[in-house]
């Protein structure tokens, strides 16, 4: 990239290190900014600084909040006795689109893959067993992707829970075989959730 001046190479360099941006796409979108009224780009970079500044992780689900408790944590109008367990937090907006679950929510963040070197300490286990203790919980919904790893996080996390008399359900396989929460349509995981089975 060193045909460019550096201000503009800078840009490029960053820009390319998101996701699902190539270099031709990140030259692009250089461009584009330099070209852009000088108030756009000055609101563009302040989102960008203030959502690191102000985004925090919730205490209690792991779900990203602007408080120490997320929304949905804070909503006396959701249902304690239910959680859905879920990978990651894009999978919460994923649920949450569907209008469906009025429970609350857990967040892992990733599941266990040992060919990854990530194991059960490594996600956010221990947080839920910690919630587990809340006498108003009965149901806890396995909803992590239908994929290898995803099983094998959802089936690990029942074998603890059983013991500790909770009801444990896996959402059921409307959802592709190796797809992802995230990507599915509403209609797919209202199914889901509605023909989860207990574990
Ligand atoms: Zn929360």
């Amino acid at each position: 990239m060193n045909y460019y001046i550096e201000p503009i190479a800078r840009l490029i360099n960053e820009l390319s290190r998101l996701p699902g941006v190539g270099s031709k796409t990140a030259q692009r979108l250089a461009f584009h900014i330099i070209n852009m009224p000088e108030e756009h780009v000055k609101s563009l970079a302040k989102s960008i600084n203030e959502v690191k500044g102000h985004i925090k992780y919730c205490h209690t689900c792991g779900n990203i909040s602007e408080e120490d408790i997320c929304n949905i944590c804070r909503n006396p109008d959701r249902d304690p006795s239910i959680i859905c367990v879920v990978e990651d937090i894009r999978d919460v907006t994923a649920m949450e689109k569907t209008r469906e679950f009025k429970g609350l929510y857990h967040v892992l963040n990733g599941t266990i893959s040992p060919m990854d070197g990530i194991g059960p300490d490594d996600i956010r286990i221990k947080e839920l067993l910690a919630r587990v203790q809340d006498n108003r919980l009965e149901e806890v919904i396995m909803a992590t992707n239908p994929n290898i790893e995803g099983e094998a996080t959802a089936i690990y996390i029942s074998k603890l829970l059983k013991p500790m008399g909770i009801k444990t359900t896996r959402i059921a396989h409307g959802l592709p075989v190796g797809g992802d929460l995230e990507y599915a349509d509403q209609v797919t995981i209202s199914k889901a959730l509605e023909g989860r089975r207990e574990m």
